[in-house]
């Protein structure tokens, strides 16, 4: 057994380990176990500091997720967009292939409870249909790994899936989505890195939350995938009690970019039951993006979206930085909140598009255009 195996054995995982480590009454316990099950390991668990602190939050059980029975259990319906089993198809050239249904650790604000913990929650039997589905359609370019946790599988299984896939000619390029390198970064071994290197282009994209989560394990853990040519990407998600602070989440990206991670997304939290205890406004998350782009390097600011519920995919939401546009002019704030006037122009390849001077006026006489005031802002 490998260390990190080791780490997942020796979790915290039943009933009587969550009623004697954090104090929770054994009837809560139970009725939480039956719902999603506990799994902390060693490694996650040592980051805690305090009782209710960021990481705390994230992984142990607690009595309010009983209370939000009424929520969906698949908000983002992927259920329905999965043709197969194991597959999930929404965009066209990107196919999501459930590999496991384990983890590292369970995160009670997950979104995929319903395929995550019991090992028949995800089938390895759905494996060949996926396969043959993803040989099938020549439209899709792109695979992300996911589950689950895909580095939940050994280097072999894994192996296994990535020779499969880079024999179907049309997949471009291979995404693991794993959070491995933060909440169990003694999985990302040298055997593994080494293994990966063979089936390039692959890309990793993780999930930090908060700063606390970037100790010197997991710092060396994303500089190995880095060295080991895999660009690593971070998906945060905007929760109540963890990051829902501007502060915490500049702190967060700036760390991120020292360790070779690129912040990538920032998403609300989706409507999951048992979850909606951790969702913030949509104020705070438009906050935090108006704390960060210009206060830090435009590197460093992930995109940030709601995963529209019902299967709508990603939309990017930003604070408003246009205070008018015409065809003349667009008027903008910048992040000091100044006011800058920019001329809009004229697209001659395209004389009907927005912008062009010769804009049809079907007849009527053109009316002369009054000059827009520039609005005086406080400063930011
Ligand atoms: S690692 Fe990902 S899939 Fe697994 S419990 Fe956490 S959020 Fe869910």
């Amino acid at each position: 057994m490998e260390l990190w195996q080791e780490m997942v054995r020796d979790s915290v995982h039943t009933v009587d380990h969550v009623v004697e480590k954090f104090g929770i009454d054994r009837k809560v316990a139970e009725d939480l176990d039956e719902f999603f099950q506990a799994r902390i390991n060693p490694y996650y668990l040592s980051l805690i500091r305090y009782p209710g602190d960021p990481i705390w939050r994230q992984c142990v059980p607690s009595k309010v997720e009983l209370d939000d029975f009424d929520a969906e259990e698949d908000p983002l319906h992927e259920d329905e967009m999965s043709p197969v089993p194991n597959i999930t198809h929404r965009y066209p050239d990107r196919a999501l292939f459930l590999v496991t249904s384990q983890c590292g650790i369970y995160c009670r604000f997950c979104t995929r409870k319903r395929k995550v913990g019991d090992y028949e929650k995800i089938s390895m039997k759905g494996l060949e249909s996926a396969f043959k589905y993803l040989e099938e359609h020549t439209e899709i370019r792109d695979v992300i790994l996911s589950g689950g946790d895909p580095l939940m599988l050994t280097d072999t299984m894994l192996e296994k899936i990535l020779q499969r896939l880079r024999q179907i000619k049309h997949i471009e390029i291979i995404r693991l989505g794993t959070r491995m390198p933060v909440v169990l970064p003694q999985r990302i071994t040298t055997k593994l890195c080494n293994m990966l290197k063979k089936y390039h282009p692959i890309y990793c994209n993780t999930h930090f939350n908060h700063p606390w989560e970037i100790t010197p394990e997991s710092s060396k853990a994303c500089e190995m995938l880095a060295d080991a040519g895999v660009p690593v990407g971070n998906q945060m998600v905007i929760m109540k009690g963890v990051n829902d602070d501007p502060a915490v989440v500049k702190e967060l990206v700036q760390k991120l970019l020292r360790i070779r991670v690129r912040p990538y997304y920032m998403y609300m939290a989706d409507e999951t039951k048992g979850a909606n205890h951790f969702r913030a406004s949509v104020e705070t998350g438009l906050k935090i993006v108006e704390a960060l782009r210009g206060h830090t390097s435009g590197l460093a600011i992930p995109h940030f979206v709601i995963d529209a519920p019902g299967g709508g995919g990603k939309i990017p939401l930003l604070p408003n930085y246009v205070l008018h546009m015409d065809e003349e002019e667009i008027i903008l704030r910048n992040f000091q909140n100044k006011v800058y006037r920019y001329k809009n122009y004229a697209d001659k390849n395209n004389p009907d598009g927005f912008g062009s001077k010769k804009k049809k006026t079907n007849g009527k006489k053109k009316v002369e255009k009054k000059k827009v005031e520039v609005p005086v802002l406080e400063d930011a």
